[in-house]
Protein backbone atom coordinates (compact mmCIF):
# COMPACT_ATOMS: atom_id res chain seq x y z
CA UNK A 1 0.00 0.00 0.00
CA UNK A 2 2.07 3.59 -1.11
CA UNK A 3 1.95 6.06 1.67
CA UNK A 4 -1.43 8.39 2.19
CA UNK A 5 0.99 11.34 1.15
CA UNK A 6 4.05 11.62 -0.67
CA UNK A 7 5.31 14.69 -2.12
CA UNK A 8 9.08 15.30 -3.67
CA UNK A 9 10.36 18.60 -4.49
CA UNK A 10 7.42 20.08 -4.64
CA UNK A 11 7.42 23.67 -5.51
CA UNK A 12 5.13 26.36 -5.80
CA UNK A 13 5.13 30.25 -7.67
CA UNK A 14 2.45 32.31 -7.14
CA UNK A 15 3.93 35.09 -9.31
CA UNK A 16 6.87 36.14 -7.52
CA UNK A 17 6.64 34.62 -4.38
CA UNK A 18 7.58 31.42 -3.78
CA UNK A 19 4.93 29.26 -1.22
CA UNK A 20 6.58 25.87 -1.34
CA UNK A 21 10.51 25.69 -1.77
CA UNK A 22 11.38 21.78 -2.76
CA UNK A 23 8.94 20.14 -0.21
CA UNK A 24 9.67 16.34 0.98
CA UNK A 25 7.37 15.10 2.69
CA UNK A 26 6.10 11.28 3.20
CA UNK A 27 2.56 10.85 5.55
CA UNK A 28 2.65 6.78 6.16
CA UNK A 29 -1.24 5.44 5.93
CA UNK A 30 -2.67 5.22 8.66
CA UNK A 31 -0.63 7.92 10.71
CA UNK A 32 -2.21 10.90 12.69
CA UNK A 33 0.28 13.41 11.09
CA UNK A 34 1.09 17.11 11.80
CA UNK A 35 2.22 19.84 10.01
CA UNK A 36 3.62 23.24 11.74
CA UNK A 37 4.96 26.20 10.94
CA UNK A 38 4.54 29.85 10.97
CA UNK A 39 2.05 32.24 9.44
CA UNK A 40 3.07 31.92 5.70
CA UNK A 41 5.37 28.63 5.79
CA UNK A 42 2.89 27.09 2.80
CA UNK A 43 0.79 25.13 4.66
CA UNK A 44 -2.70 25.76 3.32
CA UNK A 45 -1.18 25.86 -0.16
CA UNK A 46 0.85 22.49 0.19
CA UNK A 47 -2.82 21.31 1.21
CA UNK A 48 -4.38 22.97 -1.60
CA UNK A 49 -2.19 21.17 -4.18
CA UNK A 50 -2.85 17.60 -2.41
CA UNK A 51 -6.57 18.72 -3.24
CA UNK A 52 -6.51 20.24 -6.87
CA UNK A 53 -7.26 24.06 -5.54
CA UNK A 54 -3.84 25.42 -6.77
CA UNK A 55 -1.45 23.81 -9.63
CA UNK A 56 1.87 22.88 -8.76
CA UNK A 57 4.67 24.90 -10.36
CA UNK A 58 7.12 21.56 -9.97
CA UNK A 59 7.70 18.28 -8.28
CA UNK A 60 5.57 15.11 -7.28
CA UNK A 61 2.57 14.86 -5.31
CA UNK A 62 0.57 11.58 -4.81
CA UNK A 63 -2.29 10.92 -2.78
CA UNK A 64 -2.43 6.93 -1.74
CA UNK A 65 -0.39 6.70 -5.05
CA UNK A 66 -2.84 8.44 -7.15
CA UNK A 67 -0.80 11.79 -8.77
CA UNK A 68 -2.88 14.74 -7.50
CA UNK A 69 -3.22 16.22 -11.30
CA UNK A 70 -2.83 13.04 -13.32
CA UNK A 71 -5.31 10.86 -11.12
CA UNK A 72 -7.34 13.85 -10.18
CA UNK A 73 -10.18 12.34 -9.40
CA UNK A 74 -9.00 9.36 -7.55
CA UNK A 75 -6.76 11.72 -5.34
CA UNK A 76 -9.25 14.04 -4.46
CA UNK A 77 -11.81 11.17 -4.02
CA UNK A 78 -9.78 9.61 -1.11
CA UNK A 79 -9.59 12.86 0.62
CA UNK A 80 -11.77 14.61 2.84
CA UNK A 81 -10.85 18.27 3.62
CA UNK A 82 -11.79 20.92 6.64
CA UNK A 83 -10.33 23.94 5.20
CA UNK A 84 -9.53 26.59 7.14
CA UNK A 85 -12.30 29.35 5.38
CA UNK A 86 -15.83 28.51 5.60
CA UNK A 87 -16.32 27.94 1.82
CA UNK A 88 -20.04 26.75 2.58
CA UNK A 89 -22.83 27.03 0.16
CA UNK A 90 -24.69 29.26 3.28
CA UNK A 91 -28.69 29.24 2.12
CA UNK A 92 -29.14 25.37 1.91
CA UNK A 93 -30.38 23.28 4.79
CA UNK A 94 -27.10 21.80 6.17
CA UNK A 95 -27.87 18.46 5.62
CA UNK A 96 -28.54 19.22 1.95
CA UNK A 97 -25.26 21.03 1.94
CA UNK A 98 -23.93 17.39 2.62
CA UNK A 99 -26.23 15.45 0.04
CA UNK A 100 -24.85 17.66 -2.64
CA UNK A 101 -21.20 16.90 -1.64
CA UNK A 102 -21.11 13.26 -1.73
CA UNK A 103 -23.62 13.45 -4.72
CA UNK A 104 -20.90 15.60 -6.37
CA UNK A 105 -18.34 11.94 -5.38
CA UNK A 106 -20.98 10.01 -7.28
CA UNK A 107 -22.80 8.95 -4.68
CA UNK A 108 -26.55 7.34 -4.95
CA UNK A 109 -29.46 9.66 -3.29
CA UNK A 110 -30.15 7.30 -0.44
CA UNK A 111 -26.92 6.32 0.62
CA UNK A 112 -26.22 10.35 0.55
CA UNK A 113 -29.00 10.89 3.13
CA UNK A 114 -27.30 8.12 5.07
CA UNK A 115 -23.98 9.42 5.00
CA UNK A 116 -24.75 13.03 5.41
CA UNK A 117 -26.94 12.14 8.92
CA UNK A 118 -23.88 9.44 10.21
CA UNK A 119 -21.61 12.80 9.60
CA UNK A 120 -23.80 15.07 11.25
CA UNK A 121 -23.86 12.59 14.59
CA UNK A 122 -20.41 11.53 14.56
CA UNK A 123 -19.50 15.53 14.58
CA UNK A 124 -22.62 16.80 17.20
CA UNK A 125 -24.90 18.65 14.99
CA UNK A 126 -27.45 16.08 14.12
CA UNK A 127 -30.04 18.12 15.22
CA UNK A 128 -29.15 21.41 13.52
CA UNK A 129 -29.22 19.39 10.36
CA UNK A 130 -32.31 21.74 8.69
CA UNK A 131 -30.75 24.59 9.60
CA UNK A 132 -28.64 26.76 7.15
CA UNK A 133 -25.55 27.53 7.65
CA UNK A 134 -25.52 31.02 8.34
CA UNK A 135 -27.79 30.73 11.27
CA UNK A 136 -24.97 28.26 12.72
CA UNK A 137 -23.05 29.51 15.75
CA UNK A 138 -18.82 29.77 15.05
CA UNK A 139 -18.51 26.69 17.00
CA UNK A 140 -21.36 24.88 14.94
CA UNK A 141 -19.72 26.13 11.79
CA UNK A 142 -16.61 24.12 12.71
CA UNK A 143 -18.13 21.09 13.59
CA UNK A 144 -20.42 21.32 10.41
CA UNK A 145 -16.73 21.78 8.51
CA UNK A 146 -16.03 18.49 10.17
CA UNK A 147 -19.19 16.79 9.08
CA UNK A 148 -18.74 17.97 5.39
CA UNK A 149 -14.67 16.50 5.41
CA UNK A 150 -16.63 13.49 7.07
CA UNK A 151 -19.55 12.23 4.27
CA UNK A 152 -17.41 10.50 1.58
CA UNK A 153 -16.49 8.54 4.06
CA UNK A 154 -12.61 9.59 2.94
CA UNK A 155 -9.32 7.16 3.66
CA UNK A 156 -7.55 10.74 4.04
CA UNK A 157 -8.78 13.26 6.64
CA UNK A 158 -7.29 16.83 6.43
CA UNK A 159 -7.56 19.38 8.64
CA UNK A 160 -6.54 23.22 8.43
CA UNK A 161 -6.68 24.61 11.65
CA UNK A 162 -9.56 22.61 13.11
CA UNK A 163 -10.07 24.47 16.29
CA UNK A 164 -9.25 27.60 15.48
CA UNK A 165 -10.64 30.10 17.35
CA UNK A 166 -13.30 27.66 19.08
CA UNK A 167 -13.43 26.94 22.82
CA UNK A 168 -11.55 24.23 25.00
CA UNK A 169 -15.15 22.30 25.33
CA UNK A 170 -15.43 21.96 21.47
CA UNK A 171 -11.08 22.11 21.30
CA UNK A 172 -11.87 18.59 23.42
CA UNK A 173 -14.68 17.33 21.57
CA UNK A 174 -12.95 17.45 18.03
CA UNK A 175 -9.87 15.75 19.69
CA UNK A 176 -11.51 13.00 20.48
CA UNK A 177 -13.89 12.94 17.01
CA UNK A 178 -10.71 12.48 14.99
CA UNK A 179 -8.86 10.51 17.49
CA UNK A 180 -11.68 7.86 16.89
CA UNK A 181 -11.65 8.43 13.06
CA UNK A 182 -7.42 7.62 13.11
CA UNK A 183 -8.71 4.69 15.25
CA UNK A 184 -10.72 3.30 13.02
CA UNK A 185 -7.63 3.63 10.52
CA UNK A 186 -8.14 6.89 8.56
CA UNK A 187 -5.01 9.02 7.76
CA UNK A 188 -5.62 12.16 9.75
CA UNK A 189 -3.47 15.11 8.18
CA UNK A 190 -3.71 18.32 10.64
CA UNK A 191 -1.98 21.58 10.51
CA UNK A 192 -2.38 23.68 13.92
CA UNK A 193 -0.85 26.75 16.10
CA UNK A 194 -1.68 25.24 18.59
CA UNK A 195 1.85 23.60 19.47
CA UNK A 196 -0.10 21.60 22.52
CA UNK A 197 -2.62 19.79 19.97
CA UNK A 198 0.19 18.53 17.91
CA UNK A 199 1.95 17.19 21.33
CA UNK A 200 -1.37 15.34 22.28
CA UNK A 201 -2.53 14.08 19.20
CA UNK A 202 0.12 13.42 16.20
CA UNK A 203 2.77 10.42 15.78
CA UNK A 204 4.67 12.85 13.11
CA UNK A 205 5.30 16.09 13.41
CA UNK A 206 6.59 17.95 10.25
CA UNK A 207 7.89 21.22 10.68
CA UNK A 208 7.85 23.19 7.66
CA UNK A 209 9.52 27.01 6.99
CA UNK A 210 9.13 29.26 3.97
CA UNK A 211 7.68 25.82 1.85
CA UNK A 212 10.82 23.69 3.09
CA UNK A 213 10.47 21.19 5.47
CA UNK A 214 12.95 21.98 8.59
CA UNK A 215 12.12 18.52 10.15
CA UNK A 216 10.18 15.56 10.74
CA UNK A 217 9.98 13.22 14.18
CA UNK A 218 7.59 12.69 16.58
CA UNK A 219 6.68 15.25 19.10
CA UNK A 220 8.83 13.20 21.98
CA UNK A 221 12.27 12.99 19.73
CA UNK A 222 11.40 16.70 19.17
CA UNK A 223 11.20 17.62 22.52
CA UNK A 224 14.65 15.39 23.41
CA UNK A 225 16.13 18.02 20.97
CA UNK A 226 15.33 20.43 23.13
CA UNK A 227 17.25 18.97 25.54
CA UNK A 228 16.96 20.00 29.61
CA UNK A 229 17.46 22.46 31.68
CA UNK A 230 18.73 21.78 35.28
CA UNK A 231 19.22 24.96 37.58
CA UNK A 232 21.24 23.76 40.98
CA UNK A 233 20.22 26.82 44.13
CA UNK A 234 22.82 26.72 46.05
CA UNK A 235 22.80 27.18 49.85
CA UNK A 236 25.00 30.29 49.92
CA UNK A 237 26.23 32.66 47.24
CA UNK A 238 29.69 31.41 46.53
CA UNK A 239 32.81 33.77 46.95
CA UNK A 240 33.99 32.47 43.28
CA UNK A 241 32.04 31.21 40.86
CA UNK A 242 31.88 27.17 40.84
CA UNK A 243 33.37 25.48 37.77
CA UNK A 244 32.13 22.29 36.82
CA UNK A 245 33.21 20.09 33.79
CA UNK A 246 31.78 17.62 32.26
CA UNK A 247 31.05 16.90 28.03
CA UNK A 248 27.42 16.59 28.87
CA UNK A 249 27.26 20.20 29.91
CA UNK A 250 26.19 22.28 27.04
CA UNK A 251 26.20 25.93 28.51
CA UNK A 252 26.24 26.81 32.31
CA UNK A 253 25.76 30.02 33.64
CA UNK A 254 26.37 31.54 37.50
CA UNK A 255 23.86 33.86 39.07
CA UNK A 256 24.56 34.66 42.47
CA UNK A 257 23.38 31.63 44.14
CA UNK A 258 21.92 29.87 40.95
CA UNK A 259 23.26 27.64 38.38
CA UNK A 260 21.59 27.53 35.25
CA UNK A 261 22.97 24.53 33.08
CA UNK A 262 21.61 23.60 29.93
CA UNK A 263 22.45 19.89 29.05
CA UNK A 264 20.42 17.10 26.97
CA UNK A 265 19.55 14.59 29.80
CA UNK A 266 19.39 16.54 33.08
CA UNK A 267 18.67 13.68 35.42
CA UNK A 268 21.92 11.78 33.98
CA UNK A 269 23.98 15.00 34.81
CA UNK A 270 22.75 15.89 38.75
CA UNK A 271 24.49 13.29 40.39
CA UNK A 272 28.11 14.55 38.90
CA UNK A 273 27.27 18.28 39.31
CA UNK A 274 26.85 17.52 42.97
CA UNK A 275 29.60 15.53 43.40
CA UNK A 276 31.71 18.56 41.67
CA UNK A 277 30.20 21.05 43.85
CA UNK A 278 30.77 19.18 46.69
CA UNK A 279 34.62 18.74 46.17
CA UNK A 280 34.61 22.63 45.59
CA UNK A 281 32.95 23.30 49.25
CA UNK A 282 29.35 23.87 47.35
CA UNK A 283 26.37 22.55 49.09
CA UNK A 284 22.95 21.64 46.46
CA UNK A 285 20.18 23.01 48.38
CA UNK A 286 17.79 22.58 45.70
CA UNK A 287 17.45 21.22 42.19
CA UNK A 288 14.90 22.15 39.38
CA UNK A 289 14.57 20.09 35.96
CA UNK A 290 12.80 21.65 33.34
CA UNK A 291 12.35 19.55 29.39
CA UNK A 292 12.50 22.03 26.75
CA UNK A 293 8.68 22.64 25.35
CA UNK A 294 7.94 21.44 21.87
CA UNK A 295 6.77 25.25 21.59
CA UNK A 296 10.32 26.29 22.52
CA UNK A 297 11.49 23.73 20.10
CA UNK A 298 9.36 25.18 17.17
CA UNK A 299 10.63 29.17 17.77
CA UNK A 300 14.35 27.99 17.64
CA UNK A 301 13.91 25.60 14.67
CA UNK A 302 11.82 28.36 12.65
CA UNK A 303 13.15 31.77 14.06
CA UNK A 304 14.80 33.58 11.23
CA UNK A 305 18.43 35.35 11.08
CA UNK A 306 17.36 37.90 9.12
CA UNK A 307 14.48 39.17 11.26
CA UNK A 308 11.74 38.37 8.58
CA UNK A 309 8.53 37.38 10.52
CA UNK A 310 7.13 35.77 6.88
CA UNK A 311 4.77 37.54 4.76
CA UNK A 312 1.04 36.78 6.20
CA UNK A 313 -1.83 35.34 3.73
CA UNK A 314 -2.85 38.59 2.20
CA UNK A 315 -6.21 38.50 -0.25
CA UNK A 316 -4.53 41.24 -2.63
CA UNK A 317 -1.77 39.16 -3.20
CA UNK A 318 -3.18 36.54 -4.76
CA UNK A 319 -3.08 35.75 -7.94
CA UNK A 320 -4.78 33.84 -10.91
CA UNK A 321 -4.67 30.63 -8.44
CA UNK A 322 -7.48 32.49 -7.04
CA UNK A 323 -10.25 32.16 -9.91
CA UNK A 324 -9.05 28.35 -10.14
CA UNK A 325 -9.74 28.43 -6.13
CA UNK A 326 -12.94 29.56 -6.50
CA UNK A 327 -14.31 27.24 -9.01
CA UNK A 328 -13.19 24.28 -7.43
CA UNK A 329 -14.67 26.05 -4.00
CA UNK A 330 -17.90 25.19 -5.00
CA UNK A 331 -17.74 21.14 -5.40
CA UNK A 332 -14.96 21.67 -1.51
P1 LIG B 1 -0.88 30.48 7.75
O1 LIG B 1 -0.32 29.72 8.92
O2 LIG B 1 -0.83 31.97 7.96
O3 LIG B 1 -2.22 30.00 7.29
P2 LIG B 1 0.46 29.02 5.63
O4 LIG B 1 1.61 28.25 6.18
O5 LIG B 1 -0.79 28.28 5.38
O6 LIG B 1 0.18 30.30 6.53
P3 LIG B 1 0.29 29.81 2.87
O7 LIG B 1 -1.08 30.41 3.02
O8 LIG B 1 0.41 28.56 2.12
O9 LIG B 1 1.00 29.68 4.29
O10 LIG B 1 1.21 30.93 2.18
C1 LIG B 1 2.54 30.70 1.76
C2 LIG B 1 3.07 31.94 1.02
O11 LIG B 1 2.42 32.06 -0.23
C3 LIG B 1 2.81 33.27 1.74
O12 LIG B 1 3.91 34.10 1.48
C4 LIG B 1 1.55 33.79 1.07
O13 LIG B 1 1.47 35.20 1.14
C5 LIG B 1 1.73 33.31 -0.34
N1 LIG B 1 0.43 33.03 -1.01
C6 LIG B 1 -0.48 32.12 -0.64
N2 LIG B 1 -1.51 32.08 -1.53
C7 LIG B 1 -1.21 32.99 -2.49
C8 LIG B 1 -1.85 33.44 -3.70
N3 LIG B 1 -3.00 32.89 -4.13
N4 LIG B 1 -1.24 34.38 -4.42
C9 LIG B 1 -0.07 34.93 -4.03
N5 LIG B 1 0.60 34.56 -2.91
C10 LIG B 1 0.04 33.61 -2.15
Amino acid sequence: MPPAIRVEGLVKDYGDVRALDGLDLTVPEGSFFGLLGPNGAGKTTFISVLVGLVRKTDGTAEVFGHDVEDDYQQARDAIGLAPQEFNVDRFFPIKEVLMHKAGYHGIPEDEASERADAALKRAGIYDKRDVRFDWLSGGMKRRFMLARALVTDPDLLILDEPTAGVDVELRHDLWEVITDLNDEGTTVLLTTHYIEEAERLCDEVAIIDSGRNVTVATPDELTEKGGDTLTVFLESEPATPPELDDERIESLTVEGDELVIRTPSASELVPEVVRQLDAQGQTASDIDIERTSLEEVFVDLTRREDGDEGEATDDESRDDDEDDAREAEVHA
